[in-house]
């Protein structure tokens, strides 16, 4: 990595930070899940990423790896390997004009539903924070593959975050902070979700309802729904 610039640097700074944090926060253990940030600067148009396979803990500012959208390999010039799951980072930067930021966990509950296959329908409103009536399960496919990246693009059109089936969870935002708080926000929905099925069936709320808890969201002029 050539000398990056103080906004780099920082970027780079908070893209560690929060994946640190989402391991402190208890939505992921261990080296699983990645951090991303949208990062342009003169001739480059990319993103930064976490580095595949190292502790969160041991990461430093130059082991983050900045790769460009345009980019068809994980190949970069820096000093680490890019995440494995750098191609659903990519094309959902390319996809999704709105996303600055994505957080990828394995976090417990959110990931049991999607061992079922199970998307969260509105058992209540604040599965509006993710932007519809429901958070959706991207079909299954291998990690790392082009396949499990479509999956997740489809699956998050007209959202900022979904489940990946026999995987985990996609949470994107217009920043590091407003991503990472929709990943704790669907896990604390998937264990709301959860804990109802052990009890019994949740009734769920009507379309016309989520739609009006939507255009409240909006009306806040917090799209990403700040929790009432
Ligand atoms: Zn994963």
């Amino acid at each position: 990595m050539s000398a990056a610039g103080s906004g780099e640097r920082a970027l780079r700074e908070a893209v560690i930070a929060t994946a640190r944090e989402m391991n402190a926060l208890g939505i992921n253990r261990g080296k699983s899940g990645n951090v991303s940030a949208r990062w342009r600067k003169a001739k480059f148009d990319g993103y930064l990423v976490t580095p595949s396979g190292m502790p969160y803990a041991s990461i430093k500012p130059a082991d983050i790896v900045a790769l460009p959208l345009a980019g068809e390999t994980g190949a970069a010039p820096g000093r680490r390997h890019p995440s494995s799951e750098w191609r659903f980072h990519r094309d959902i930067y390319r996809s999704r004009p709105d996303a600055a930021a994505i957080v990828h966990t394995h976090s417990p509950f959110a990931t049991s539903l999607a061992c079922l296959r199970s998307a969260i329908p509105a058992f209540h409103y604040m599965v509006a924070v993710a932007g519809g009536d429901d958070i959706r399960c991207a079909p299954y496919a291998t990690f790392g593959t082009q396949a499990l990246s479509d999956h997740a693009v489809a699956a998050l059109a007209g959202r900022h975050a979904c489940l990946l089936a026999q995987h985990g969870v996609i949470a994107t935002g217009a920043s590091l902070e407003t991503a990472l708080a929709l990943a704790v926000e669907v896990e604390t929905l998937a264990e709301m979700y959860c804990r109802a099925l052990q009890i019994g069936e949740p009734p769920l709320l009507s379309d016309a309802e989520m739609e009006t808890v939507l255009v409240r969201f909006r009306s806040y002029g917090q799209p990403q729904g700040g929790a009432a």
